[in-house]
This record gives structure tokens, sequence and C-alpha cells, in this order.
């Protein structure tokens, strides 16, 4: 064999080499590349699962919530409507306008009513009504219009008057004798409405 037959099949030899190596590392990095994308396939894929499964979870808690919620609200309701049975009590209402009458010294209007029980004004009246018919109290003409006199409660003031010239004191003289007519006094209790009413 001459030299330039040798090197002839080197020089294929070679470039039979060279196809093969560029076949193979294209071979290579295909299926890196491949195993690359799998692995990032499969790694979006369990996030996903994770995800969704933290999804649902969230979502029961949400509706177990939502659920414990409503009944809640539910037994917020029953009690509300109890409330309101409780409040549209006649002779709870009666008792209340009563109390409401010992703060007020025995006087009061059917606005008073109204605005301290908050009850709508038909209602404030025939709780009122009820109690002149039972006696519980009066009404009556006052300076500034209707209004319904708790005697029990009316405020009262000690007065002295003398019997004799019916003059009246807010202090008892000395000694109980009239500074007007020289009298004697005796010790009366005289009721005296609230002027502010
Ligand atoms: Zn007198």
């Amino acid at each position: 064999m001459s030299t330039i037959q040798i090197s002839g099949i080197l020089i294929v030899g070679l470039l039979i080499g060279a196809a093969l190596a560029v076949l193979f590392t294209v071979r290579a990095v295909k299926w890196f590349l491949r195993f690359l994308a799998a692995r990032a396939v499969s790694g979006i894929l369990q996030v996903g699962e994770r995800q969704l499964g933290r999804v649902v979870g969230v979502g029961e808690k949400h509706l177990d919530k939502a659920l414990e919620a409503g009944g809640k609200e539910i037994a917020k309701g029953v009690a509300s409507l109890a409330e309101d049975a409780r409040k549209n009590d006649p002779k709870r209402l009666e008792s209340e306008v009563a109390r409401l009458a010992q703060e007020n010294q025995g006087v009061l209007t059917v606005a008073k009513v109204m605005a301290d029980l908050q009850l709508p004004q038909f209602k404030s009246q025939e709780i009122l009504a009820r109690l002149v018919r039972s006696r519980v109290c009066k009404m009556d003409q006052g300076p500034l219009g209707s209004r319904y006199l708790f005697e029990a409660f009316l405020a009262t003031t000690q007065q002295f008057r003398c019997p004799f010239c019916e003059n009246t004191f807010t202090v008892c003289p000395e000694n109980r004798i009239c500074t007007n007519c020289g009298g004697n006094i005796s010790a009366e209790v005289v009721q005296v409405l609230q002027s502010s009413s």
C-alpha cells in the first residue's frame, strides 16, 4: 500500500468517526433534553397536585367555616325572635313602663315611652291605656299636652301649711309658729308635680 492509499483510508476513517461522533452527540443532547423536559413536567405536575390539594383543603375549611357561620346565624335568628317575643310581651312592657315612670318621678308621656322603650306610638299608647284601665296611672292634661301620672311615683315635697291663714312654708318655721299669723302649724305632706313634665 502506498502512503497515499493509507492516508486516504485514514481520512475516510476520520470522517466516519466524526460523523458518528456528531450523531452520538446529537442523540445524547436530545436524550438529555428529553430527560430535563420530563423532570420539569413531573415537577410541574407534582406542584400542581400539591396546589390542587391545598385548594381543596382550603375549600373544605371555608365550607366548614361557612356552615359553622350559617349555624351561628340561624341560632342568632332564633335568639332574636325569642328576644322580640320577650320584648313584646304585654306584662313585661307594663312593668317596663312602670319602671320608666318611677325613674321619671311618676310622670310619663307617650313620646317618652316611645323613645325610652323603643316602641311604636300605637304600642306605647296601648300600654299606657291599659295601665289607666287598671288604675295604675291616670291621664291628665299637663302644660305640654297629655301626660300620664303614676301617683305611687309622683315626687313629693314636704310643705308646712298654717291651718289658720293657709300660708305654706317649705322649711318648718321655728317652734312651729306661723310667721304670718302666729298660729300653730301642723306638718303636712303635699304631693307636688314636677313642673318640667
Ligand atoms: Zn298662719
